[in-house]
């Protein structure tokens, strides 16, 4: 049985005060006998606080280097976030592919190093708009699995996140429908089946993101191969975020 995930993704939103007063009013309807885990995922200012103020709420970094330390300006490293009490990291998210060049090469490096921790990552990856309208999507998320997830152990594998966000719906409230979703999740299931074998397929945790609601939430929770979701503008209110964990208990 795969205990299903739900994150928010704030981005860089959210300063210090913003993120207690979050994380205190959602714990209040978060329990640990809750059927799925929920999390947020801060801005790296807000992780300290959020992991001081998280009680069964799960706090994740929206970013990591590969190195441990050295001259890398403005970067961020495993060790730094570990101290803190991250449990997890979301990388390769299509903002940071996008507009900070991240590739497959160094993502996969990025996920050694969190396994090397024994942190969980939230692999991101999907298609572009153009690469769907020309039928590419199962290309591209074999594609990026196949080099952001090469030469990991099954093991590791099995305890990871993967979140399939279709560029075209990140942010544009035009939602996969449940049918997109889950043959896309579906697909990435099999990649790491192709990969990794039917133990890792069967454990990994496949999460959809792309303008998950409170109102639609529940039908993605319904398919099969969807463990969860990523979940950027509901995931910043309280109401909307309260919502969207009510209607998967
Ligand atoms: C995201 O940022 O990963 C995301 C899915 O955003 P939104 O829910 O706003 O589409």
């Amino acid at each position: 049985m795969r205990k299903p995930i739900i994150v928010g993704n704030w981005k860089m939103n959210k300063t210090c005060a913003e993120t207690i007063e979050f994380i205190d009013a959602i714990e209040n309807v978060v329990s640990e006998n809750d059927a799925a885990t929920y999390g947020v995922g801060a801005p790296f200012t807000a992780l300290k606080d959020a992991c001081a103020h998280a009680k069964n709420l799960i706090v994740a970094a929206e970013n990591c280097h590969y190195k441990d330390n050295g001259a890398y300006t403005g970067e961020v490293s495993v060790p730094m976030l570990q101290e803190l009490g991250v449990t997890h990291v979301i990388i390769g998210h299509s903002e940071r592919r996008q507009m900070f060049n991240e590739n497959d090469e160094e993502l996969n490096l990025k996920a050694k190093r969190l396994f090397d921790a024994g942190m969980t990552p939230i692999f991101c990856i999907g298609e572009t708009e153009a690469q769907y309208d020309a039928g590419e999507t199962e290309t591209v998320i074999r594609t990026q699995l196949a080099n952001g997830l090469k030469d990991l152990c099954p093991k590791c594998v099995s305890k990871m996140v993967i979140a399939y966000e279709p560029i075209w719906a990140i942010g544009t409230g035009k939602s996969a429908t449940k049918e997109i979703a889950q043959n896309c999740c579906h697909i990435v299931r099999d990649q790491i089946r192709v990969m990794y074998g039917d133990e890792a397929a069967d454990a990994v945790r496949v999460q959809y993101g792309g303008s998950v609601k409170p109102e639609n939430i529940k039908e993605y929770m319904a398919c099969e191969d969807i463990d969860g979701a990523l979940i950027g503008g509901a995931s910043l209110k309280v109401d909307s975020f309260t919502a969207i964990i009510d209607a998967t208990k």
